[in-house]
């Protein structure tokens, strides 16, 4: 797949989904944004959506007003989130970091190689949650790779193969131009892509735009079975 292929798929996954709303979508607060990014690890939207609504309830989706809160009341607060235990640990070990830096502010100052590293070196935080509060939270260009882009991009017959994070995220990039608005709406795109059609099991396929040259679906079509939902 080259830049022009990559550039057909954006916007192909643009004509299907721009019309969709995501949470981050097209600028979400940034405190919102990096725990909506630590407490979506291993669990779905709509749970972070709750636990989000308890912490704007108490006042606490604030910086200075959650930095306050003892660890068994931000546990309380983050529990519909699941792991809640480790999620508080987490959002604790994150606003460490910030303070470290001299506040939350400053933190997403920091120019994104040297913001990615802290974030890097926080406790519970990986390179998929990282470079989400690189690229929506501090606005600067980092590629968001996860699970979905890799089956779509699988399916759709691309991309480095069976490897990791680090694979597919260099492997993006070289077919990328270096944007930050790109980035943030093709992770959008492809999110909601393999959200509402692109699903696991039972994928949507008849009312897919890649339904003519995805590989998966020709490979499904040729052994007769449909795929369809
Ligand atoms: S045609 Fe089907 S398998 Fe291929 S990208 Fe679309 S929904 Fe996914």
């Amino acid at each position: 797949m080259d830049e022009q292929a990559m550039a057909a798929v954006y916007a192909t996954l643009d004509r299907m989904h721009a019309w969709r709303g995501w949470h981050w979508w097209p600028d979400g607060d940034p405190f919102e944004v990096c725990v909506g990014a630590i407490l979506v690890q291993n669990t779905s939207w709509m749970n972070v959506e709750r636990a989000l609504t308890r912490l704007r309830e108490a006042g606490a989706l604030d910086f200075r007003a959650m930095a306050r809160l003892v660890l068994a009341e931000l546990e309380e607060l983050v529990r519909p989130s699941g792991q809640y235990r480790q999620k508080a640990k987490k959002l604790r070990a994150f606003i460490d970091t910030a303070e470290r830096e001299g506040g939350f502010e400053r933190l997403l100052a920091l120019e994104m190689g040297v913001l990615r590293q802290r974030l890097l070196d926080t406790w519970g935080i990986g390179p998929e949650t990282a470079d989400c509060i690189v690229c929506y939270a501090s606005g600067q260009p980092a590629l968001v790779v996860d699970t979905y882009t890799a089956r779509l991009f699988t399916r759709l017959g691309h991309g480095p193969g069976g490897a990791g994070y680090e694979a597919w995220q260099r492997w993006m990039l070289d077919r990328l131009p270096t944007d930050r608005e790109t980035y943030a709406r093709l992770h959008a795109l492809i999110v909601l892509h393999c959200k509402h059609l692109c699903r696991k099991r039972a994928p949507r396929c008849t009312e897919c735009g890649f339904r003519e040259t995805c590989a998966f679906r020709r490979a499904n079509g040729l052994k007769g079975g449909s795929i369809d939902g």
